[in-house]
Formats: C-alpha cells, structure tokens, sequence
C-alpha cells in the first residue's frame, strides 16, 4: 500500500433485509484494512431502492456492526439524501456528452434487435439529440472500442472489452438516478480509496470505472473483490436456503468475538496456519494480498465450536454477564439477583458444556421453567418403561427425605401433604444449612440406592434426572439437585412416582 495514501474505504450495504454475513464479513474486511492503515471507515447506507429499503434494516446493520464491535469513523451517509448530487452529476454527464436521453422502450429494441444476435440496448437514440425529459432515461455512452481494466487486489488485473458493455441506465425514466450512478458520485465525494467489497459487484466494476472517468480525473480507487460465501453444497449462501443473518446468530447466543473471528478466517488465514486467534493478530498480520479467490465455506458447525473455544475461555465472571441478558429475556418474571443467585454455583460448568449462549440457557431450564416438566419422550422411555425406575425412584425419596435433621427425622406427612422436614425447611431451617443435602451426600447416597438394584451410578443417575432436571443429558446431576434445593426435587421426584403409578 502506498504509505502516503490516506485510506478512505467504505462499507455500502443496501438496507433491504436481515444483515447477511456475507455482509458482515465485507464489513469486517473493510475495517481490519482501514484499522491497519489508520485510514478511515464509513459506513453509507444505500437505500436508492426505497421499494425495498426500509430503516428497520438499517437499525439492524448498525446494531449488528455495534454489537461486532466495528466502529464507524463516519457516517451513516444515506444515499437518499443525497439525491441531488446524483442528478447534478447526471446532467454534467449529459453536458459532456458522455450521456445521452433515450425514450425507447423494452419492445422497441426487442423488436430491431431480434435476429441479429445484439444483446442488450441498440444505442439507438445516441444520436438523436434528445433533451432529458419525464418519461425518458438517461444512458451512458460507452466508448466502442478498448478495453477497461479492473485493478483488483484479490484478483489482479481483470480486463473488460468496452463493447461487452452497452449504453446503461444512469437514471430512470421518473428521474431516479440508479444505483451504478449513485455508487461513483459517492465514492469520488467521500475520497473513497479501496473499495472492498462482495465478489457479485465485480461484473458492474467496469461501468464504474467509465464512469469515474467521464465525471472527474481523480485517481480511480483500487478494488478487492471478495471471495463469495457458500453452503456445505457449494451454493451460494441464500436467505431462503441458509441460517444467513448476523442477528439469527447473536440470537441464538454466538458471542460476538467467536463471530468476528470466525469472519476474519472466511477468504483469509494467517501464514502460521491458526484458525482461533485473538482480534489483535489479525490487526497485525491481515493482508487484502493474501484474500483468497475462491469461495469460502460458511460452516455454522465450525462457528459453533470456534464459539465454544471462546466461552470456555472467558473468566466465570464474563461468562455470567454474557448469559445474563439471555436469561433475564427468557424469564422476565425472575428478578436478575434469583438468577444470579442459582447460576452461580453452576456456572462454571454451565460453562464447560454449552457451545452457545442460548445452550446455556437451555443447559439452566430446570431452575427456572414454569412450571417444570419432564421432557415426555425421556420420561416415558426412562422413568415410565423401566423395570426398576419406580423402585429406584422410592428409594431414593426415602434416603433424600431422612436427610432431615435428626429432630425432625421421624416426621410423618402432615395434613398438608408435607412431611414435617419439608414444613421446617420452608420455613427457613433448610437441609442444605445442615450441610446434607449437598452433592457429595447425594451422590453417595444414590450409589448406595443403585447398588441395591444392581445398577452402576450412571444407569442410575437417568430416572433421578429426567425426574428432577427434566432431560436424559444436562450438567452433572448431583450439583444441579443441590442448587435446585430439598423441597423441589422432593417434589419432582414424588411427581415422577406418581406418573409411574398412573402406568401401572
Ligand atoms: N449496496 C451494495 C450491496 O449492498 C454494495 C455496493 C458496493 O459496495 O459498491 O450489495
């Protein structure tokens, strides 16, 4: 890169959807190379197309672009305020006679082309000397002969022959300039210097370039195309067919810097070879050289596990303000200390297993879901059709209930269905403030249950926790039934024994 260049580049997206991320991977490249440089981001917001532009989706691509931690240096520019700049870039073109005004219409040329093997327009009105006018477009008027040269960082040279080209449309008929023209008034306005952008763009590249030309003698900038993103099938990545949108993955709970990484390694790898790395080293050693051509694989499966990497490696304190806000949405009736206080004692194997945020979530729904249920299928397969679930189930019950202090052990259930163990543990003299109803405790005492069935502790450990956690896989049982507290698991258990007889 030239040293006293200053770099401008700058992130276009059109606000007609979910953000894509193909989009933020454009985004992300155009970033590391502006950071790199000390050069400048800007972020303008291409909503020409106000049919299918709205502002939702531009509210999201500044959420998503926040939420990837790529900041803007300026903007957002909106090209739908910049109307008139189009148009008087438009009218010099027609001053200059690099355009001219055209009232054909699509059956017209049709009709003088047909059998003559001419694609495209028939340049029919170039010297007819129209004015501009309603009801007429305006078309540039490409030169017939050369060749246009699109010097692309990724790609290398790419050359076009300019009679490939035909007169295009700069504005429509209703005086709306269009896209090709708007991007080139802008670029050259904001002193663009690369433009890093999807691999789709190549083909108008060399429109562009005539463009520049026909409107100013500025240095034209230097392009990078870049490497289209496809599904495990090699088809392009499409809205219709993939998970594509950058708020479908925050959603279900990617952390952002798994994301970035992630992006970062679609089209370009460190020469080391790594795949995981931290932000900074892409800072370092990120080159628009070395993006490769080809297209690049979007593989959810590898981001889920770049994203498991990355929770594992958070602190357990990190790793509890990025759950939280998940939490707090699934259970908004849950004041944030309750959840605080159950995670807690769980996080870190929470966070051991989960490879999203979302997973976590799910990995804690035991503690939290209203009212509780068993997964049915676990429940049926494991509590309900096993020889020895019931029993197993009773056994255990007995053993958990003796846990009581020795003052209440012998309690009977009382008019209200409690034992007198459960009446005082409500009543704040609990168990566990014993120190018995602990995991050590629960798990000596479920081994011993096993035994008396024969059972190896995990076969034994599959009703205990359908019953009480809901599911046949979850954290380990023994913590989960001491956070989840003597009372409740007493309960489910009892439920599950009840839901045995009802079978019987
Ligand atoms: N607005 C275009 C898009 O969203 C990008 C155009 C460009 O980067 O030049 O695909």
């Amino acid at each position: 890169m030239d040293k006293e260049e200053h770099v401008r580049v700058r992130f276009a997206p059109s606000p007609t959807g979910y953000f894509h991320v193909g989009g933020a991977r454009t985004a992300l490249y155009n970033w590391l190379f502006a950071r790199q440089s000390g050069g400048k981001f800007i972020l303008r917001i291409e909503d020409t197309d106000t049919e299918r532009s709205d502002p939702t989706w531009t509210a999201g691509i500044l959420q998503a672009l926040s939420w990837l931690n790529i900041n803007i240096d300026e903007g957002p520019y909106f090209q739908s305020e910049r109307k008139d700049l189009y148009l008087k870039a438009a009218e010099k073109l027609f001053l200059s006679g690099n355009a001219y005004a055209c009232d054909c219409n699509r059956e017209d040329v049709l009709k003088r082309t047909e059998g003559t093997g001419h694609v495209g327009y028939d340049n029919y009105c170039r010297d007819r000397g129209l004015a501009p006018a309603d009801g007429r477009v305006l078309r540039f008027l490409t030169p017939d002969s050369g060749i246009t040269v699109v010097n692309d960082i990724v790609r290398g040279e790419v050359e076009f022959a300019n009679t490939s080209i035909d007169d295009f449309v700069l504005v429509k008929s209703n005086g709306d300039p269009l896209f090709v023209l708007a991007v080139v008034v802008d670029d050259q306005d904001m002193g663009i210097t690369h433009i890093i952008r999807a691999e789709e763009h190549l083909p108008t590249t060399p429109k562009a370039i005539l463009l520049w030309h026909a409107l100013s003698d500025k240095k034209v900038p230097t392009f990078a195309h870049l490497p289209v993103l496809v599904n495990e099938k090699r088809q392009k990545l499409s809205k219709r067919r993939d998970k594509v949108a950058v708020e479908e993955y925050k959603e279900m709970g990617i952390l952002p810097e798994a994301m970035v990484n992630y992006l970062t390694i679609l089209g370009w790898s460190p020469k080391d070879g790594s795949e995981i790395f931290e932000q900074k080293k892409a800072l370092a050693e990120f080159s628009l050289k070395e993006v490769n051509h080809s297209p690049a694989f979007f593989d959810e499966k590898r981001l889920l596990y770049f994203n498991g990497q990355y929770i594992r490696a958070l602190s357990d304190q990190d790793f509890t303000q990025r759950l939280l806000p998940y939490l707090e949405e699934s259970y908004p009736k849950i004041s944030r200390d309750d959840i605080l206080e159950k995670l807690e004692p769980l996080v870190s194997l929470v966070k051991e297993r989960a490879a999203t945020l979302r997973e976590g979530v799910d990995l804690l729904d035991f503690l939290f879901k209203e009212p509780f249920a068993p997964d049915e299928e676990d429940l049926q397969k494991v509590v309900i059709n096993s020889d020895f679930s019931r029993q197993l189930l009773e056994e255990v019950l007995k053993r958990f209930l003796a846990l009581t202090p020795a003052d209440s052990r012998n309690s009977a259930v009382n008019a209200t269905g409690k034992t007198e163990s459960e009446e005082a543990i409500t009543t704040g003299e609990k168990v566990s403030g014993h120190g018995l109803f602990v995991a050590e405790v629960l798990k000596d005492i479920l081994t011993e249950s096993g035994a008396l069935f024969d059972l190896k502790l995990a076969k034994a450990q599959a009703p205990i926790r359908v019953a009480t956690l809901g599911k046949k896989t979850g954290l380990p049982l023994f913590e989960s039934l001491e956070v989840l507290g003597f009372p409740e698991v007493i309960k489910r258990l009892r439920a599950a024994i009840e839901k045995t007889s009802d079978n019987k």
